[in-house]
């Protein structure tokens, strides 16, 4: 089994939102929160602070979640772009708040810009080279870790002038080995990506289980990249996240925030 380096979250709580943060993070100049599900007003099975709209939620309890989330973290509501998924490998570079097109991976080096990505299961993957400063955030799903979103979001970084050398890569929540059953095309599709390691391809009586953690992992390793893993699988820890395939698809989504301030 290849293996990550870990990190540790620090957890906070303001306003009643509980949040995660990575220790030693740009002194103030970079933004990575990762909400939970603890705090918000949404009721079951959404509970508590769900941040989509588009999984059949209260609308007004999504935009009171919204509205707690953003002022948990001292920001202004102009400030963050909530970003729309495509379950791919799209990736964008922003340089200014609206209108942001629907993307699986952002990046910037806009003082003042909040990206917000929403999850479940699929795996948060966040850049930062504090020299430039620029940060990324991608969403990989299986499609979008098959279809190299985490090498895009990179390429988006290196053209902002980010470096393997002063960039950091944390892999955040997402659905791990021990709780991802794929079917044969999933496992197919992992393997004709002919990676130098199949460890994150698992095979545990005669099911085939998927690590996107360290599938993405070993991507980014490959670039040269110093990869840093939170190593919480969502659908052991729903206690704290949302986990889509834990929860029989009706559950809610959990936020990322991530720019420079
Ligand atoms: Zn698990």
């Amino acid at each position: 089994m290849h293996v990550l380096s870990h990190v540790d979250l620090r957890w906070s709580t303001s306003n009643g939102v509980a949040m995660a943060h990575v220790p030693d993070l740009g002194a103030g100049r970079v933004l990575f929160a990762i909400f939970t599900r603890l705090g918000g007003v949404s009721e079951a099975p959404f509970h508590w602070l769900n941040m989509s709209y588009s999984v059949g939620d209260d609308p007004t309890a999504v935009a009171a979640n919204r509205g707690l989330a953003i002022s948990a973290v001292g920001a202004r509501p102009s400030q963050v772009c909530f970003v729309a998924l495509q379950h791919g490998n799209l990736a964008t570079i922003v340089t200014y708040p609206r209108p942001l097109p629907p993307a699986d991976a952002v990046a910037t080096a806009a003082p003042g810009l909040i990206f917000a990505m929403t999850f479940a299961d699929c795996l948060p993957i966040f850049f930062v080279d504090e020299r430039v400063p620029a940060v990324a955030l991608a969403h990989a799903g299986w499609r979008g870790s098959v279809g190299r979103v985490a090498v895009a979001a990179w390429r988006a970084m290196q053209s902002l002038g980010a470096t393997a050398q002063t960039t950091r890569v944390y892999l955040g929540p997402g659905i791990r080995g021990c709780c991802y059953p794929v079917g044969a095309e999933v496992a197919e599709a992992v393997v004709e990506m002919g990676l130098s390691d199949g460890s994150c391809l698992l095979t545990r009586n005669g099911q085939a289980y998927l690590d996107l953690a360290v599938l993405n992992g070993l991507l980014l390793e490959e670039q040269g990249l110093n990869v840093l893993d939170t190593a919480i699988c969502t659908a052991c820890r729903r206690d704290i996240f949302f986990s889509h395939r834990a929860e029989g698809g009706r559950t809610g989504r959990f936020c990322i925030f991530a720019g420079i301030l």
